[in-house]
């Protein structure tokens, strides 16, 4: 029998995972487990606590006990979303894959689809979002210029994708193998090209009317990093800055020296004011923009890991709930 694993990356969701995840199980039994008589698949649910300072652990340690199927790993402290991805897949014994957020923005109804695609020979479901849920102008506008650029930048058009998805196996362990630490799993999973199919879905608003964990800053650090782990364009553009502003230097020079040698010599002062803010400026962003390459070159080379696992309360109930499901299917 084959096994689907689902991933579920939480962040002090203490309360919502009380609803989400029961709900999720019993979707996926109703849709998955009780078609027809026999049982077709095992189902593993993997909750990742990203470090949670609520209840969550504690929910999930007392869920775990009634529900064999839940197994659950708890970081040390908060690593962010891409690392407690990371580990679910890391962790995860399935022979598809499907990341889901915990807060039924996601709805588990759409499993039932993927895995029916998946079951024709499709290696990766994307659900992409019809349509955005309650976010302000500015949110909008901000996840649109993110898209632009990052398909400018890296060739990879992301618009409407979310973390929802369905992985075969196969792409799971090719994006496992892939050797960086910091990682945009969208966009890699896009740049893997494995054969693919998209589903359409309605983003639903936080059943308890929350809002998201994810702080402007926060956004735009994520924003900022997925871009230039995707493209070294901007380190490109230093060199098109500087060839521009030695241009513009020659031109202004010419000018200056010109004028000297006619003996009407223009009043400096302004030139060199605007010459030193375009210079100083163009110089200063231009070492930003290095920079910001230099601290990934060095994150990367420190090689520290991911994230830290404070419990792993995985591997103990992995065997157990599986053959519970199994022999349940067998009728034993
Ligand atoms: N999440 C996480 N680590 C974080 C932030 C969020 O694991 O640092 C989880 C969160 O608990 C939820 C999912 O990622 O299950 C999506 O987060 P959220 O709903 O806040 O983001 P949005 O829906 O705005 O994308
Ligand atoms: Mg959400």
């Amino acid at each position: 029998m084959k096994t689907i694993s689902i991933v579920i990356p939480v962040y002090n969701e203490a309360q919502m995972i009380q609803t989400s995840i029961p709900q999720i199980l019993s979707v996926l039994d109703s849709a998955l487990l009780n078609r027809g008589v026999e049982s077709r698949y095992a189902i593993e649910l993997i909750a990742v606590d990203d470090g949670s300072v609520d209840q969550t652990a504690a929910v999930l340690l007392n869920m775990q006990q009634q529900e064999p199927r839940l197994r659950f790993v708890r970081f040390t402290r908060n690593f962010g979303k891409e690392a407690a991805i990371l580990a679910g897949l890391e962790s995860a014994v399935g022979d598809a894959i499907v990341v889901i957020d915990g807060d039924l923005q996601h709805p588990p109804e759409l499993i039932a689809p993927m895995v029916r695609l998946w079951e024709s020979g499709i290696f990766v479901v994307h659900a992409v979002k019809a349509q955005r849920a309650r976010e302000s102008l500015a949110q909008k506008l901000f996840a649109k210029a993110f898209y632009a650029v990052f398909k400018t930048m890296s060739g990879l058009d992301l618009r409407g994708h979310s973390d929802f998805k369905l992985m075969d196996r196969k792409v799971v362990q090719t994006l496992l193998a892939l050797p960086e630490r910091q990682r945009f799993f969208r966009g890699l999973i896009s740049w893997a090209n494995f054969p693919c199919a998209q589903l359409p879905f309605e983003v639903a608003d936080r059943p308890d009317g929350s809002d998201s964990k994810w702080n402007r800053w926060k956004l735009i650090r994520y924003a900022v990093d997925n871009i230039t782990s995707f493209s070294s364009l901007p380190l490109k553009w230093v060199t098109y800055l500087g060839v521009f502003t030695l241009l513009f230097g020659i031109v202004i020079g010419s000018i200056s020296l010109v004028q000297k040698i006619e003996g009407k010599a223009m009043d400096g002062f302004t030139t060199v004011n605007l010459l030193i803010i375009i210079m100083g400026g163009a110089i200063l962003l231009s070492l930003g923009v290095i920079g910001h390459y230099l601290a990934r070159l060095y994150d990367e080379v420190k090689g520290r890991p991911t994230y830290l696992i404070q419990e792993d309360m995985t591997i103990k109930n992995t065997t157990i709930g599986l053959e519970a499901k199994i022999s349940d299917a067998k009728g034993e």
